[in-house]
């Protein structure tokens, strides 16, 4: 982004101040858009525009592609979860891509998707690679057009967006109420308003049958203790999640549900697997208590069934391994036709969660999104990226105002932390 001539004048601050002068009285709006179209810096027509080279890197979890163009600007995205061994599914995807215009973000995913058909593109490590190509996309637009995503989603209904932190006590073994409790008044101290636990525990020694998903009676108390004390420690105003990671059976799904109903949580996560539907609306429907599920659906076309016959109160798609950004405010939105809440899972990097933030910002229905308080421990997560403002002011992200994504990969930082004998951003 070195060189400074005008790359725009269809986008000149007299153009936008006469879009922006009848909205005069609204003050604020549209400063933004102005900031970034004045403070980025200019090389060609965005038409000239051409992708030249993808390259990637692997960190536990994450999968991290930069594409590169003919303009000395290029883009970062990320993948998760469904990424393991994708190095060469990324290599494809960069030949399918070289030679485009990267500002036609939708038509470049939706060929890739296409083309896809027949190598599994409907779900799985396909889709999780395309979200990082397609969050990518978004951030080299941004950056060519010298707007945040935010604004080339459409624009924000909110600056800031409000998150919940997770609180991984899976990191402990055996977790006892005493820990939830601990872990919750932290959280709130930290200025969290709303917080998750993990209710699943394989090890429980209540457990009868490693494969059989019913819990014991003791097991079913075990959980309804542990969250009562986190609800105990920080009284009925703040928000509690709770999640099974898809670990039990419908049975225990509904009996779980019941038992909690009393704590008033703001969701039970995955009481069960993702795959049926039908069974997620048979607990949904026996209880108070708002079931949520998605960060195992793939695509819009995931989620369709599931809101069609009200089989969950909250979606939570993933959007480094559900689609991207678009997608994601494509399942947001239809979500939104059911009047159902979007609360994105994310156990990204900063990138990541950025990444969401800007869709969070652009949707109505947006509730809330995953934020991981391993972030505040791990040196890791500050190495790998780099980004000057702050990361969270108590529940809040404030969106980024800068061109594209506002977060960039620190690949001489994450190079440590590199999974070995995979090639790293060659
Ligand atoms: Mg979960």
């Amino acid at each position: 982004m070195a060189n400074s001539t005008s790359r725009r004048s269809f986008l000149s601050k007299a153009a936008i101040a006469a879009a922006m002068a009848p909205l005069a009285p609204l003050a604020s709006f549209g400063e933004g858009l102005e900031k970034a179209v004045e403070n980025t810096e200019k090389a060609s027509p965005p038409s000239d525009l051409k992708i030249t080279d993808i390259k990637c890197g692997y960190i536990k979890g994450s999968l991290f592609v930069k594409i590169f163009t003919n303009q000395n600007i290029w883009g970062c995205g990320e993948g998760v979860d469904a990424i393991p061994g994708t190095y060469y599914l990324v290599k494809n995807f960069g030949e399918r891509l070289k030679g485009k215009n990267p500002l036609n973000v939708h038509r470049l995913f939706e060929d890739i998707r296409r083309s896809g058909f027949f190598q599994g593109a409907q779900s799985g490590m396909y889709v999780a690679v395309l979200s990082a190509v397609e969050t990518a996309l978004w951030d080299l637009a941004g950056k060519a057009l010298g707007l945040p995503v935010y604004q080339l989603l459409g624009g924000k209904f909110r600056d800031k967006v409000r998150v919940y932190c997770d609180t991984a006590l899976y990191q402990h073994r055996l977790p006892a109420p005493k820990d939830f409790a601990e872990a919750a008044t932290k959280a709130k101290k930290m200025g969290f308003n709303a917080m998750k636990f993990d209710l699943d525990q394989a090890t429980d020694p209540n457990k009868y049958d490693a494969y059989n998903w019913t819990a014991s009676p003791a097991e079913l108390q075990r959980m309804v203790d542990q969250i009562s004390a986190a609800r105990e420690a920080v009284g009925p105003n703040i928000d509690i999640c709770v999640d099974m990671h898809g670990r039990y059976d419908a049975v225990t799904g509904q009996q779980v549900a019941k038992r909690l109903e009393p704590l008033n949580l703001m969701w039970l996560e995955e009481p069960i697997p993702a795959e049926n539907v039908e069974a997620y609306k048979l607990i949904t429907d026996s209880t108070s208590t708002p079931i949520c599920a998605g960060e195992n659906h793939y695509l819009a076309y995931g989620f369709r069934r599931l809101l069609e016959i009200g089989a969950v109160d909250i979606v939570m798609p993933d959007l480094q391994k559900a689609g991207g950004l678009g997608e994601g405010q494509r399942i947001a939105n239809l979500a939104n036709l059911y009047y159902v809440p979007f609360a994105p899972h994310m156990v990204a990097s900063f990138l990541g969660a950025m990444a969401s933030a800007h869709v969070c910002a652009s949707v109505p229905n947006f509730l809330i999104l995953e934020w991981q308080s391993y972030f505040h421990t791990d040196p890791m997560f500050k190495e790998i990226v780099t980004y000057d403002g702050s990361w969270v002011d108590k529940s809040f992200i404030t969106v980024s105002d800068k061109p594209g994504i506002g977060v960039e990969i620190n690949e001489e930082g994450m190079k440590k932390y590199a999974i070995p004998n995979v090639p790293f951003f060659a």
